[in-house]
């Protein structure tokens, strides 16, 4: 209601200060962080504010308390400048202000359950205030960007993400609903952190940890509907595959790390075949890292390959993935089907990329510049048009830098990042536009397709489909500026038609539960699309036509 939303959506008497019995009592219960904080912390968090935030930080601030003050003017402003801002609310700047995070807290955004809530899930969610939610994201904080664990520091990312639902796919803002999860921090610099906002305990990695993951998925669509879309965001390596491969038939889910990154990947690897007229079943694929983008992209790519008529063991032989270990061989790697009999002495990297002689090398490791200048001129030594995508976030993490990448490949090779770099002044003049391949481009769209068709599972064809969309999306002019995806500037229009495409995909299949199947699908998508104008908060007020209804 209109008063409830005027005030605001969350306590601020006291902030953190409220105890556990006042936020039982007063249904405050997971609107703040877990940490229940004395006056003394908080009057320090304000005094050491002033002197040690960085300027990126300020912008961080600044914008999103636009967001708390105004959200259609946020989104209007976000919108309109997408371009500019999406590197504040998301990669890279939002890296930053999470490993802050408890150091710029101002007010709580989304939803915090603590394992110590274990048993009471659905009566934290009675206290969130929208009674519509339609999408979660979700996180454990445990591999946020590739800056490690950062516990409750990670709420950052739900909360950016589903601002890009709101910017990019015009989702209604009351119906997304970030949520982090607190199971502790192995992050012994945040356990001596007076600012942490968390529990101050250990990761709990025993069963009580995955019961608590199943009673939120039980309260969540016991609350808002089996139909819920729950994205999964930035879990550890372990746990995502595990809890992908748990609900992914059970619940309406996806985990955007494994699948919104190997869609995204593979649409930069159909745009790069489509600049060089090299069909993707004659590429050979080596990885840096081997895992959840590595092993989603690795598997779509796959998928993409048996589609053009190659079997799947062909299309797995394409295939390498070198990891903190070195190349994945069949001798130390049994389980994983991208482990090949050794192919010769592979000490480092750069000997896998000259055994291997790669046509692209995708870089996921989240370890920082491991893409050196050797391994660049390498790969513009074995090929006419190397494929080099650095999709490491945020940008420190990044394998190299857009500059580094064209300049040792003499502006011949195809580049994409996770997170932004300018466009790039070659020697010669020319000038390079580097994609940004990240799974922003995939997530809103396939999401806004989610939910206005009523899907049940969300199935690897789905992000297939998306690939496909975003690919063919990208015009010749662009193509001709080095672009691999549309200019961010455009990507409401993008993710718009991906869910188009998906929407029509998805009725196509038999996928689709939202009864009558609609006619036009591009009409359907845009009449759904959330807009900025303010709503009159007026009653309707309106005069009778004529006068033959007044007494004579
Ligand atoms: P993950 O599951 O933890 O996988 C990281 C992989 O990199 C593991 O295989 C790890 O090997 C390997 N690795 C770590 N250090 C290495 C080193 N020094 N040399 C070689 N391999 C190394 O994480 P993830 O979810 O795949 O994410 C990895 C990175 O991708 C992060 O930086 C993340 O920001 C980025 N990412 C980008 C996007 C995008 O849209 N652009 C989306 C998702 C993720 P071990 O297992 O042996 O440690
Ligand atoms: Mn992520």
């Amino acid at each position: 209601d209109i008063s409830n939303r005027v005030h605001s959506r969350h306590p601020l008497p006291k902030g953190m200060a409220f105890t556990l019995q006042e936020r039982q009592i007063l249904g405050l219960q997971g609107l703040l962080p877990p940490k229940i904080e004395t006056q003394d912390i908080q009057a320090l968090r304000f005094k050491r504010f002033r002197v040690d935030s960085p300027p990126l930080a300020l912008r961080y601030i600044y914008l999103m308390g636009i967001q708390e003050r105004n959200e259609r003017l946020f989104y209007r402003v976000l919108m309109e400048d997408i371009e500019r801002l999406m590197p504040i609310v998301y990669t890279p700047t939002v890296g930053l202000a999470c490993t802050r995070y408890g150091h710029i807290f101002r007010r709580p955004k989304g939803l915090f359950v603590s394992i110590l809530d274990r048993g009471h899930i659905r009566s934290i969610l009675d206290n969130w205030p929208e009674t519509n939610v339609k999408a979660v994201v979700v996180t454990d904080g445990e591999r946020i960007l590739g800056l490690g664990d950062l516990g409750v520091y990670g709420m950052g990312i739900p909360v950016g993400k589903l601002c890009l639902y709101t910017a990019c796919a015009g989702i209604r803002p009351e119906s997304c609903l970030p949520v982090c999860i607190d199971v502790g921090t192995d992050n012994e610099m945040l356990l001596k952190d007076p600012f942490y906002m968390g529990l101050y305990q250990k990761r709990d990695r025993s069963q009580l940890y995955d019961d608590l993951i199943d009673e939120f998925m039980e309260a969540v669509v016991e609350k808002y509907g089996q139909d819920t879309l729950i994205q999964f965001e930035d879990f550890g390596n372990h746990n995502a595959f595990r809890f992908l491969r748990k609900y992914r038939e059970k619940y309406c889910t996806f985990n955007d790390d494994i699948q919104g990154t190997a869609s995204v990947a593979l649409a930069g690897l159909l745009a790069a075949q489509r600049v060089i007229g090299k069909p993707i079943t004659e590429h050979k694929v080596l990885f840096l890292g081997a895992g959840e983008a590595a092993l989603g992209i690795a598997n779509l790519i796959v998928m993409a390959m048996m589609e053009a008529g190659v079997s799947q063991a062909e299309a797995r032989k394409k295939i390498w993935m070198f990891d903190k270990y070195g190349l994945l061989m069949q001798v130390n790697s049994n389980q994983e089907v991208f482990a090949h009999p050794s192919p010769g002495d592979v000490q480092s990297f750069l000997d896998a990329v000259n055994t291997i002689r790669p046509t692209a090398i995708i870089g996921v490791a989240g370890a920082g510049p491991l893409f050196t200048r050797d391994v660049l001129a390498a790969m513009g030594t074995l090929n006419e048009r190397p494929i080099i995508f650095a999709l490491s976030n945020p940008t420190t993490k990044a394998e190299c830098t857009a500059e580094d990448a064209y300049s040792l490949t003499q502006g011949r090779c195809l580049f994409a990042s996770g997170s932004p770099f300018a466009p790039v002044t070659l020697s010669d003049g020319r000038v390079l536009t580097p994609g940004q391949g990240n799974n922003a481009y995939i997530f809103p769209g396939v999401a806004l397709a989610v939910i206005l068709s009523g899907v049940r599972h969300i199935s690897d064809t789905i992000f297939l489909q998306a690939a496909k969309a975003l690919a063919e999306q990208l015009t010749d002019e662009e193509m001709g500026q080095g672009r691999l995806y549309p200019p961010l500037s455009n990507i409401r229009e993008v993710s718009i038609r991906i869910a188009v495409k998906v929407v029509e995909y998805v009725y196509a299949s038999g996928m689709a539960f939202h009864y009558p199947e609609p006619l036009d699908k591009d009409c359907f998508v845009r009449a759904s699309v959330w807009n900025t104008q303010y709503d009159s908060f007026l009653p309707e007020i309106y005069e009778w036509p004529g006068t033959s209804h007044l007494p004579p």
